[in-house]
């Protein structure tokens, strides 16, 4: 269960704190792509993220993807903003983080993971001991697939709020906008 609990949780990517996050040591940033940069149906990155991700680059950090998502969609989000990515992931194996690390030469502890679901981007970097961000899913429209987990994965985040460890604030607008 303790490898399902994300180490932060925030709505938008936008409201994550650099400077917070340097403090900490952390120079790199993993990010998932569909619903957490881009809607899963959009072919747009928003202004207002793409600024945000030129704001981080500027500021020291290297960015990756890490998308499970089609290798085509992923590659050209990943050419627009100018950074790695590694495609085809299947989080949560261990791989992608590891070939992410090695991307942008750091170590699991110089790295955040950013993504909207539970049991892919939390756990799989976890796992690996990777400072883990979850974010609110910009999007409902999904794989079904997705949308089941989405259940399970509801279940868990209230079990953590109630337990104090997450936000409820955050959690509970995340839970509005599901389902
Ligand atoms: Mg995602």
């Amino acid at each position: 269960m303790k490898l399902l609990l994300p180490k932060q949780v925030y709505n938008r990517i936008t409201d994550i704190d650099l400077d917070q996050l340097r403090k900490r040591g952390i120079s790199g940033l993993l990010l998932d792509l569909d619903n957490t940069l881009v809607r899963y149906d959009s072919e747009e990155l928003d202004q207002e993220f793409k600024a945000w991700i030129i704001k981080a680059k500027s500021e020291g950090f290297r960015i990756c993807l890490v998308s499970n998502g089609r290798p085509k969609r992923v590659i050209h989000f990943a050419k627009m903003m100018d950074i790695p990515a590694v495609i085809s992931a299947y989080k949560p194996t261990r791989s992608p983080f590891l070939r992410a690390l090695e991307l942008l030469d750091k170590e699991a502890a110089e790295v955040a993971m950013i993504g909207d679901q539970l049991f892919t981007d939390v756990l799989g970097a976890n796992r690996l001991d990777i400072h883990t961000i979850l974010i609110t899913p910009l999007g409902k429209n999904e794989f079904s697939t997705t949308r089941l987990v989405r259940r399970l994965e509801r279940r868990m985040l209230n079990r953590f709020v109630k337990k104090g460890l997450l936000a409820a604030e955050i959690i509970n607008r995340r839970n509005e906008g599901e389902l």
